[in-house]
């Protein structure tokens, strides 16, 4: 049986207030009251925005969700993971204050930020999935204690996965420290003899990984965590990864750890995709006023994550009129692949039904 996804239109245009209202009338529309009781302890996912980034889902956008939640007396808190790159989200404390600044907080939203992977990003819990690269995934502690979670994903373009959405925010936004490591851990460019000793790389890696020396930039693999930035910023096509096979495992990975995130709050987790404003690259990407890569789409929400992310790329494959691969200029990316390996490993359905609500 076809998986339901729910999709209502909206964008940038109509603002802050109206898209709150709109994703509320999707979570009405699509009876996702369900996957949720009273007394639950809800993580809410988000992405808080990573500065000087400034086109991620403002938390105006998402007050309207967090109503509801409230509304069904559950206990809802706003969750994000400490990254593994040196930034505003490197830290529970950190990231809490940058959560607090952007709104996402009880000033904004009347509700918690609390960093579900403990100070450090160490707090988890091993997940046994039985997959095809891991049979155990290391997920922060507090995702996997919770009862419920409401998955708030933005979609955009990503240099190795693709597409982000909902798979990349469950899997990579889910898992502890360890559990980015090992998923980044296939993932590592490298500088070819185009390079032209710019230096962009070297200002935008997150991790102090590039040097520079007379001839050209190197990275030190042992430092590199993989993120792609050097990839997106170099304008001499000098940094490449083996496309082949990297971004491929990096996917696969990925769906392995959103699988990990899930298991066992069988319909107890809704996804929502906030597919306005996508951008070539995704929300952790250190650029400001990022150009969009396709018009604003809207909101499409399922109890099914396969479904969801698969429903967006068509939408956004529709409305673009080419692949999502040939709008980031990277024809050897698929983002499918990382959505028929999370069908495979049993997390979803690509075989899903649009019902658009009005
Ligand atoms: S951005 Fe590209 S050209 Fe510039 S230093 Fe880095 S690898 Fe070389
Ligand atoms: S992928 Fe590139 S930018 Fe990212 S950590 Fe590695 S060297 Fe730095």
């Amino acid at each position: 049986m076809s998986s339901k996804v729910f999709f209502i239109k909206t964008g940038c245009d109509d603002g802050e207030e109206i898209i709150s209202q709109k994703a509320r009338q999707l979570f009405k529309a699509g009876g996702f009251a369900s996957c949720f009781k009273q007394g639950d302890f809800t993580a809410v996912k988000v992405h808080v925005g990573e500065p000087p980034n400034n086109t991620y889902v403002k938390s105006p956008c998402i007050k309207g969700l967090v109503e509801e939640l409230l509304e069904l007396k559950t206990k809802p808190f706003i969750v994000d993971t400490s990254t593994l790159y040196t930034g505003r989200r490197h830290n529970a404390i950190d990231h809490a204050i940058l959560a607090n600044e952007h709104g996402f907080g009880i000033s904004g939203l009347g509700i918690p930020f609390i960093a579900p992977d403990g100070l450090f990003g160490t707090s988890e819990t091993a997940v046994q999935i039985n997959g095809e690269l891991n049979k155990e995934v290391f997920i922060a502690s507090d995702i996997v204690r919770c009862q419920s979670i409401l998955s708030i994903a933005h979609f955009t373009g990503h240099p190795a996965a693709c597409a982000a959405a909902t798979l990349k925010t469950l899997g990579m936004g889910c898992a502890s420290r360890k559990g980015k490591m090992r998923q980044h851990a296939a993932m590592r460019p490298k500088v070819s003899n185009d390079c032209t000793l710019c230096g962009d790389c070297f200002d935008h890696c997150p991790a102090d990984a590039i040097t520079l020396d007379d001839v050209k930039a190197h990275i030190d693999r042992d430092k590199c965590i993989g993120c792609g930035e050097c990839v997106a910023v170099c304008r001499f096509g000098a940094v490449k990864y083996d496309w082949g096979a990297e971004n491929r495992l990096l996917q696969k990975s990925i769906a392995e750890h959103a699988l990990g995130v899930v298991k066992g709050k069988e319909n107890r987790v809704a996804f929502f995709n906030f597919v306005i404003f996508v951008t070539d690259g995704c929300d952790c990407f250190d650029r400001q006023d990022l150009p969009k890569i396709v018009d604003d789409i809207g909101i499409l929400a399922s109890t099914d994550p396969v479904a969801v992310d698969k429903a967006s790329i068509d939408l956004v494959e529709s409305r673009s009129g080419t692949t999502i691969p040939r709008l980031l200029g990277k024809d050897k990316l698929d983002p499918r692949y990382q959505i028929e390996h999370a069908e495979r490993v049993g997390l979803g359905s690509t075989d899903y039904k649009l019902i658009e609500v009005d």
